[in-house]
This record gives structure tokens, C-alpha cells and sequence, in this order.
């Protein structure tokens, strides 16, 4: 089976062959890692690693921490906004598509949002308007923008600029596929179940001076200094998952890390467009310099061939193909764990229907 699923998604083969060989008795503790405490040695080493090995990935400065937290991407949308802004202010919202949307619409409840649409629709060709060309208000206390909009398959690939602001981002369907400038964010946070490992935790990485801002009510367990204080070990971890994540960030790492990993994705995306574009069958709507290397949507001449096409790709061992319903077809969610000879099976099948449906 190949699963082309936005999340949870794919993992690397090789951590699951390795997850599975040590489930029973990990690092000769007679135990699944599963029923350790988080407060036992073995634990607190592999977490401490785990999180020294994200930092060498993405080259991660000392001025950041980063957090291993749960309540998914959501609970981002409400915790950045709560942890770094005081009463009344303005925030910049980007909005590029469903997830930035929703990011916008949290944060509301919690200060006044300035909503910067920029997405433009050519003759049904959906592009982005370049971060110069966002209408920044000048007194806002950030700049909050989704780098992929897993939904659409929009993608902004320059880190964006702009003098003495604070960038946020939420980078859930595209960390670790690329390298970052970490030092041009405050914050990044990401839900791990597209590149990182399991669903259930939420990487958060927040530059120093950000932390230490919130406001007396802010729940406990939503407060950066909280958390930070006690290594996002608050309240119990979910440990399995942050082993898994641990897994996934050595993997990354034998395989050459992120500089190797996107030349993997762009390679596997490229093939892809370059066949859906020669195609009279399959169409993207996505302008070029937009086109996610992470989810790639495309449709068929009818809604009746999609559906068809999500049946028989099943039959063919393709799961998790089926476009997300508010823009319907297909989409092909091609991670750092899927590699290019799965999207060349993607291909041959997507031929085959072509020639028996077209
Ligand atoms: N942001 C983006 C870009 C996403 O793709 C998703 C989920 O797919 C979310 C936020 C919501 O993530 P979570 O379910 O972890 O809260």
C-alpha cells in the first residue's frame, strides 16, 4: 500500500521496521517505550537527544527553545496570540487558503486581527501575491502566514522580511522538507503528522525574547515559559510519539538532512506536475511558482471520474488520494517519507486510468 494521506501520513519505512524490532524491549529496558515514565533516565537522554537532533537539523540558533507540545496546530492558533501579545493589539494574518483562514479566525477571540487576503484567481489560475506585496500594518506586533496551505497545495517559498517584525508561521505540512532561516521567525510551529512522526504532538520553536509575555490567566499549559521552564515536560508527554519524531529526525539526518531532503522532494514533485501538465486528462490549478513540493491536488474531467478514480486507485494499493472536500479530486500528499519510485507507481496508474477513462 502507498499512502498518499495529507495526516496523519506516511512514516520512513526503515523507522518502522526499527520502531517495530524495539517495541518489546527498548534500549534493554524490558519494556515498550510505550509504558516508561518520562521522568526515568532513559527517556529524559532519548528526549534531550531527540531535541538536540531537530536543532542540528534545522540549525537552530541558541536564542530559540524549542517545545514538544500537544493540542495539534490549533492549539497554536490560540497559544501565539495569548503568549506574545498584550490587550488590544493588532496581528497581521496572511490569509492563503483554508489553514491560515482558520489561524485568523482563532486568534480574533484573543486581539484585533488585520486580515491580509492574497490569493488571486486568474482565469482559474490560483497564485499569491509576494510577501512585498502584503499590505503590512505598521503597527502590528506580528506577522502570521502559512508557508503551505496543505488544503490547496499553495506554497510560499521565500522566508519572508520586513524590518523589525515578528514572523509566525505555521509550518505544519512542510517542516523539515527544506531548510529554514529560523533566525528571520519568533515563532514556527508545526502538528508532527506529515513530516515529523505521529499525530499527537506539536513542535514549537520561539525565539527568547518572545517567552515570558503571557498573561496571568493564560492556562498553564499553554504558556511558552511554562513549558520551556520544565523542558515540555509540564504535564506527562506524549512519549510515543516524541520517540517516533525521534526516529524520523536520525533518519533525516543518515540521509544527508534537510538540503538532501529537498532535493528528494523536489525532484518527486517535478515529476509529478510534469506529468499532470502534459496531460489533457489531469489538471492542476496552481500558478508554477506556488505549486506545493508537499501536496499536490489535481482533478479529472468530471467529478464522477474522480470518484472513479479514487476507487480503482485503491485497488491498485493507492490510498489516501481523495481531494479534501471543500476543493474536491484528488491529492497527492507526497512527504519526505514517500520516495520518488512511489509517485513513478502513482504515475503509471494515473496512465493507465487515463487511457481506460479518457
Ligand atoms: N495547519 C496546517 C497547515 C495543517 O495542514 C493542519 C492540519 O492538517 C493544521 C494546521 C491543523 O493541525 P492539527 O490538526 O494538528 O491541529
Amino acid at each position: 500500500t502507498i499512502n498518499f494521506s495529507a495526516g496523519p501520513a506516511m512514516l520512513p519505512h526503515e523507522v518502522l521496521i526499527q520502531a517495530q524490532a524495539e517495541l518489546l524491549n527498548w534500549h534493554q529496558t524490558g519494556c515498550s517505550v510505550m509504558e516508561l515514565s518520562h521522568r526515568g533516565k532513559d527517556f529524559e537522554q532519548y528526549a534531550l537527544e531527540a531535541t538536540q537532533d531537530l536543532r542540528d537539523i534545522l540549525n537552530i540558533p541558541d536564542n530559540y527553545k524549542v517545545l514538544f507540545l500537544q493540542g495539534g496546530a490549533r492549539a497554536q492558533f490560540a497559544s501565539v496570540p495569548l503568549n506574545i501579545l498584550s490587550d488590544n493589539t493588532t496581528a497581521d494574518y496572511i490569509e492563503s487558503g483554508y489553514w491560515s483562514k482558520c489561524a485568523s479566525d482563532e486568534a480574533e477571540k484573543y486581539c484585533h486581527v488585520n486580515r491580509i487576503k492574497i490569493q488571486n484567481d486568474n482565469n482559474g489560475i490560483l497564485s499569491l501575491k509576494p510577501y512585498e506585496q502584503w499590505q503590512i500594518n505598521p503597527d502590528s506586533a506580528y506577522i502570521h502566514y502559512c508557508p503551505n496551505e496543505t488544503i490547496e497545495g499553495l506554497a510560499i517559498f521565500d522566508d519572508p522580511t520586513f524590518d523589525n517584525k515578528t514572523i509566525v508561521a505555521d509550518f505544519s505540512s512542510c517542516i523539515l522538507s527544506k531548510p529554514i532561516n529560523i533566525s528571520q521567525y519568533g515563532i514556527i510551529y508545526a502538528g508532527a503528522q506529515k513530516n515529523i512522526g505521529p499525530s499527537g504532538i506539536t513542535i514549537v520553536i520561539v525565539r527568547d525574547d518572545l517567552i515570558g509575555k503571557a498573561k496571568q490567566e493564560l492556562p498553564s499549559i499553554l504558556d511558552y515559559a511554562v513549558q520551556a521552564k520544565h523542558d515540555s515536560m509540564f504535564n506527562t508527554p506524549p512519549t510515543f510519539a516524541w520517540y517516533m519524531s525521534g526516529l524520523v529526525f536520525k533518519w533525516i539526518k543518515q540521509l544527508g538532512g534537510l538540503t538532501a531532503m529537498e532535493e528528494r522532494n523536489r525532484s518527486k514533485a517535478e515529476m509529478l506536475y510534469r506529468y499532470i501538465d502534459q496531460s489533457d486528462f489531469y489538471h492542476n490549478r496552481i500558478a508554477t511558482e506556488n505549486r506545493s513540493i508537499m501536496n499536490v491536488p489535481f482533478t479529472s474531467p468530471s467529478e464522477d471520474l474522480d470518484k472513479r478514480f479514487v476507487e480503482k486507485a485503491s485497488q491498485h494499493g493507492i490510498i489516501g488520494i481523495k481531494g479534501h472536500r471543500i476543493v474536491g479530486g484528488m491529492r497527492a500528499s507526497i512527504y519526505n517519507a514517500m520516495d520518488l519510485a512511489e509517485v513513478e507507481y502513482l504515475i503509471e496508474f494515473m496512465k493507465e486510468f487515463e487511457k481506460t477513462n479518457g
